[in-house]
């Protein structure tokens, strides 16, 4: 007899809506009732030290939770900035401060992601932070739904939707 999950878990998709202020109440971020965020509770998949304070959660219940720097996306280190020259960017390339860029690592073949802090006559300074580290990061959350996650979506590590699945993973 299968029992409804009353309270957050881990192995449940949690669907959450959520209102993300900075220390000085600016909204960063929201996700409403009707478009939760939605993820497996317990494989880190939010941040620490907001996923830590939902066990235990039922539907409808309602929390603020405040979460440290070192809790959410980490301190702010000012050795993760490089300086680049303008000429690895196509010239027609539309470049802005605060632009999300998305590189290409050739020594690790991996893609990295860099914000745009500032540009100069023939560089650009590109900052490897995230956004919002070194930020205390104010959520008021809202548990919207409770499901205990399929095999398929513990296998893939990601929530499947109720739209059809094609992902190769
Ligand atoms: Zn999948």
């Amino acid at each position: 007899m299968a029992q409804h999950p009353m309270a957050v878990d881990d192995d449940l998709v949690v669907s959450l809506a959520y209102t993300l202020r900075d220390d000085e109440g600016a909204v960063i971020d929201s996700a409403g009732d009707n478009d939760p965020l939605e993820f497996i509770q317990g494989y880190g998949h939010i941040i620490s030290g907001l996923e830590d304070e939902l066990y235990g959660m039922e539907v409808g219940a309602e929390k603020s939770v405040v979460v440290a720097p070192e809790d959410g996306y980490g301190p702010y280190d000012p050795a993760a900035t490089d300086v680049a020259s303008l000429d690895m960017f196509p010239p027609d390339f539309d470049l802005e401060e605060g632009m999300l860029l998305e590189l290409h690592d050739e020594e690790s073949g991996e893609v990295v992601e860099a914000y745009v802090s500032e540009i100069r006559e023939d560089e650009v300074v590109l900052d490897f932070n995230h956004p919002l580290a070194g930020q205390t990061l104010h959520f008021d959350v809202k548990v919207v739904n409770l499901r205990p996650a399929t095999d398929e979506e513990l296998d893939h590590g990601h929530v499947h939707g109720a739209h059809a699945h094609d992902d190769a993973d």
